[in-house]
C-alpha cells in the first residue's frame, strides 16, 4: 500500500470547526475598515524575485533565508510572496494609482509564505491582513492606523491582552549615523555577541538591537541609543504621532529597541505584542516606509502600513476564551421530515421559508433516518430548533417547533403562519 500524501510541513488547512472564527475575524477587520474608508486591493500570490529581493532587503532574514524561490518554465526566478508590502507597491506603482500624489487607503488579506521553523504561531503558509496607506506624509496617518488597530481589539475584546510598542527609526541619514556609532561600540565587544549578532555586524547592524541572546542584550544596554541620533524632522513626527495617540487614549510604551526585520522602514515603527502566546508574541507590526516606492522605480511617495497575523490573532482569540458562543451554531434551524411524502412537502416549505426570512441559516435532513437519528442531527447542528414534519403534521397542515436549546414541549405551528412563528422565536 502507498503511503497517504500529507500537506507540507508548516502548512495547514484550516478546518470547518475554525473557519467560522477565521471568518468573523476577517469579517470583522473588513467591516472595520470599510468604515474607516480603506479599499481592498487583490494581489497575486506569486511575484519576480528580484521585487522582494529590492525591497525586503538582500541581509534580511527573509529574502537571505526564508522564501520560497523557484524558477518558472521560461525560466524566470519567481517567488511566493513572503509579505504583502512589495506587492502592494508593486501594483499602485504598475497601475499609475499613487501618481501625483493620490491618496489611496488600502488593505489586503491572503497567505504568506516563509520557510521558517514550524512552531505554535509560525507556519510556512500563513496568513496576514495588510494595510497600507500613499501620499501621506504626517504622523496624523499614523495614529489612524494605530487607533484603528486599538478600536479592533476592542470589538474582539482583546484589550486587555496587547501592548502597543512604539519607536521611531528616524531618517536613513540618522540610522546611517547611529549604525555607524553602534558599529563602532560593538566592534569593540566584538567577542562577547552571539554567533548571528556577529554576522549582523557587517551586514545589517540594527538587528541585533532584536537579539534574543540575554549576553548580547546585557551588551546593548551602555550601547549608543537611536533616540539619541533622530533628526529633528523625525522627532517632531514622533511627538506628532504620540500627541494624537495620547488623544485618542490609546495606551504605548516606547520600545528604543524596535527596529523590525525589514530594511524599508524608517521614522514610525510599531508592533502589538502580546504576553499570552509564548514566544510568537507579534500580532501586528508596522511602521513608515516613505522611501520605497521610489526605492522600487517610482517618484518620492510617502507610505506607511501595517499587516497583523491571522493564525496569531485566531490563537488568541482562542486562548482568551474570547470567540462568540453562537460560532459554534451552523444553522438555526433543522428540517426533520419522516416519509417520502413528507420530506416533498418538507422541501417546498423550507424553500418557502428562505425566501421569507432571508439571512435565516436552515439546514434540511438529508439521508431520511428515524426520529431519533433525526433529531440527533439537529442537536449536533447547533440549531436553536427542530421542525418535525411526519404523516400526522402532513395531514394537518403543521409543522412540530421543538425547541433544543432551551426547556419546552414541541409545538404545532400551521404551514402559514410558519414564517411570522419562526421570525419572532429567532429574533428572541
Ligand atoms: P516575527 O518577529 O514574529 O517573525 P516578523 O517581524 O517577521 O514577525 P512581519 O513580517 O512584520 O513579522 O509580519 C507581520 C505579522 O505577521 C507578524 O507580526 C506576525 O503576526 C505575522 N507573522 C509573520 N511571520 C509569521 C509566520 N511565519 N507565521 C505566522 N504568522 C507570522
Ligand atoms: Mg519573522
Amino acid at each position: 500500500m502507498s503511503k497517504n500524501i500529507q500537506a507540507i510541513r508548516g502548512m495547514n488547512d484550516i478546518l470547518p470547526e475554525q473557519t467560522p472564527l477565521w471568518r468573523y475575524f476577517e469579517n470583522g477587520v473588513a467591516s472595520l475598515l470599510d468604515g474607516y474608508g480603506y479599499r481592498q486591493i487583490r494581489m497575486p500570490i506569486v511575484e519576480f524575485t528580484e521585487l522582494f529581493k529590492r525591497s525586503i532587503g538582500e541581509v534580511t532574514d527573509i529574502v537571505e533565508k526564508e522564501m520560497y524561490t523557484f524558477e518558472d518554465r521560461n525560466g524566470d526566478s519567481l517567488t511566493l510572496r513572503p509579505e504583502g508590502t512589495a506587492s502592494c507597491v508593486r501594483a499602485v506603482l504598475e497601475h499609475g494609482i499613487s501618481g501625483g500624489g493620490q491618496l489611496q487607503k488600502l488593505w489586503y488579506v491572503g497567505p504568506m509564505f516563509r520557510h521558517e521553523r514550524p512552531q505554535k504561531g509560525r507556519y510556512r503558509q500563513f496568513h496576514q491582513i495588510g494595510v497600507e496607506v500613499f501620499n501621506l506624509p504626517g504622523p496624523d496617518i499614523d495614529a489612524e492606523l494605530i487607533v484603528l488597530t486599538w478600536r479592533l481589539w476592542g470589538l474582539l475584546g482583546l484589550r486587555e491582552a496587547v501592548t502597543l510598542e512604539l519607536n521611531s527609526l528616524g531618517s536613513s541619514e540618522a540610522r546611517a549615523r547611529y549604525r555607524e556609532a553602534l558599529v563602532e561600540y560593538l566592534s569593540a565587544r566584538f567577542e562577547q555577541l552571539d554567533e548571528d549578532s556577529q554576522r549582523r555586524l557587517s551586514s545589517n547592524p540594527l538587528r541585533i538591537l532584536d537579539s534574543k541572546s540575554p549576553d548580547t542584550q546585557a551588551l546593548l544596554v551602555d550601547a549608543p541609543k537611536l533616540a539619541d541620533y533622530l533628526d529633528e524632522e523625525s522627532r517632531l513626527h514622533f511627538e506628532g504621532l504620540k500627541a494624537r495617540l495620547d488623544a485618542a487614549g490609546v495606551p504605548y510604551v516606547i520600545n528604543s529597541k524596535l527596529v523590525r526585520g525589514l530594511d524599508y522602514y524608517g521614522k514610525t515603527v510599531f508592533e502589538w505584542v502580546t504576553d499570552q502566546l509564548g514566544a510568537q508574541g507579534t500580532v501586528c507590526a508596522g511602521g513608515r516606509y516613505d522611501g520605497l516606492v521610489e526605492q522600487l522605480g517610482g517618484k518620492p511617495t510617502p507610505a506607511v502600513g501595517f499587516a497583523m497575523g491571522v493564525e496569531r490573532l485566531v490563537l488568541l482569540l482562542e486562548t482568551l476564551d474570547k470567540v462568540p458562543a453562537e460560532l459554534s451554531r451552523q444553522v438555526d434551524l433543522y428540517f426533520c421530515a419522516f416519509g417520502e411524502a413528507a420530506e416533498l412537502a418538507a422541501l417546498a416549505l423550507a424553500e418557502q421559508l428562505r425566501d421569507a426570512l432571508p439571512g435565516m441559516r436552515l439546514a434540511v435532513n438529508a439521508g431520511a433516518g428515524s426520529f431519533k437519528s433525526q433529531l440527533k442531527k439537529a442537536d449536533k447542528s447547533g440549531a436553536l430548533y427542530a421542525l418535525v414534519l411526519g404523516e400526522d403534521e402532513l395531514a394537518g397542515r403543521i409543522v412540530g417547533l421543538k425547541p433544543l436549546r432551551a426547556d419546552g414541549e414541541q409545538q404545532s405551528v400551521g404551514w402559514d403562519e410558519l414564517g411570522e412563528r419562526l421570525a419572532a422565536c429567532l429574533q428572541a
